[in-house]
């Protein structure tokens, strides 16, 4: 049965409370966000009365919309007041976009999947999402003609921090990436001071991998 729309504020709030207060996320202007944009209109149809449980969930290629609870933790992760131009390196759905434009000045996010990126599109002009641009490409590159950013989220698994992201990371900038592969993932936290990246493990996670085309060696 579809769930109304009263239903999914009420599962979203619960969402809040039990998955994401009760695990340590405080900043009010997180949980607000995560109150407020509707998860459900980035989910498939199939998985649209689920929108509020406590897992990633399938999406169009083969990728995957993430947990909330991760969504919150890596968001609040990046200390947002509001100012920031943030670069996100897999749109995915474009459920974390949506987050992240209610709490940054401007987001710039780049998907490797065309199909991906146009139905995300749809999705954050119908909430009015206009400080999101969206970008079809290979985001281990960056965005170097909007660099530099204040903040950068990967939602990705990477094997190593793509360099062109570290350098298009402001000074004093932070960097909020998945490290690792399969089951060995840590999320983890770089801050970037002048020449140094100071790090910080904030959980082990599980995501899809992040694509680095034409890597050598
Ligand atoms: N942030 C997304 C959301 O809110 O739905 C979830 C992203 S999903 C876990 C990871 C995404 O990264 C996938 O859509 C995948 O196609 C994309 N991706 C992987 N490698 C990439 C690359 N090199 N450049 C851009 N996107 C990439």
């Amino acid at each position: 049965m579809t769930q109304s729309s009263d239903q999914h504020r009420e599962a979203a709030r619960r969402m809040v409370e039990k998955q994401l207060v009760a695990r340590g996320i405080s900043s009010p202007r997180v949980l607000e966000a995560m109150q407020t944009v509707p998860r459900e209109m980035f989910m498939a149809d199939t998985w649209r009365d689920e929108a509020y449980a406590d897992c990633a969930a399938p999406i169009d290629c083969g990728q995957t919309i993430s947990q909330p609870y991760i969504v919150a933790l890596m968001t609040e992760a990046l200390h947002l007041d509001g100012s920031e131009k943030v670069l996100e390196i897999g749109t995915g759905s474009g459920y974390q976009a949506a987050i992240l434009s209610r709490l940054a000045r401007e987001v710039v996010s780049i998907e490797r999947h065309a199909e991906l990126s146009q139905q995300a599109e749809k999705i954050l002009n119908q909430l009015g999402c206009a400080n999101v641009h969206l970008l079809v490409g290979d985001g281990t590159q960056g965005a170097p003609a909007h660099a530099p950013f204040d903040r950068i989220i990967i939602t990705a698994a990477a094997e190593r921090v793509p360099p062109p992201l570290v350098e298009q990371l402001a000074d004093g900038g932070r960097m909020v990436i998945p490290l690792g592969v399969d089951d060995h993932q840590l999320l983890q936290v770089l801050h970037k001071r002048g020449d140094q990246l100071d790090r910080e493990v904030l959980t082990p996670c599980r995501f899809v991998p992040l694509i680095e085309e034409g890597r050598q060696g």
